[in-house]
C-alpha cells in the first residue's frame, strides 16, 4: 500500500484519525479521516474500513478505503 504524502500546505505529517467505530456482532469497522497533524487540514469526506472473522479463522476485508483516502490524500494539491 502507498503511503500518506507530507502535507501539501504545510510540509506536515499526515495520519489517519479514526473518528468512529461502526463494529457490529459479526464485523469490527472505523470511519476514518486523513488529516495533517500540524495544521489540521483534512480531507472533505470519511472513508471507512471493516473487517469480519470467516469459520477459517482468517480475516475477510469487507470494505477498505485506505487505498482511495491515499490516493485522494496523495493528489491534493
Ligand atoms: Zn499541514
Amino acid at each position: 500500500m502507498e503511503k500518506l504524502k507530507p502535507c501539501p500546505f504545510c510540509g506536515g505529517k499526515a495520519v489517519f484519525r479514526t473518528k468512529s467505530n461502526n463494529s457490529s456482532h459479526h464485523s469490527v469497522g472505523f470511519t476514518f479521516e486523513v488529516e495533517c497533524e500540524d495544521c489540521g487540514m483534512k480531507l472533505p469526506s470519511n472513508f471507512v474500513m471493516d473487517i469480519s472473522l470467516t469459520e477459517d479463522g482468517e480475516i475477510n476485508v469487507l470494505n477498505d478505503l485506505r487505498p482511495q483516502a491515499i490516493r485522494t490524500w496523495n493528489t491534493r494539491v
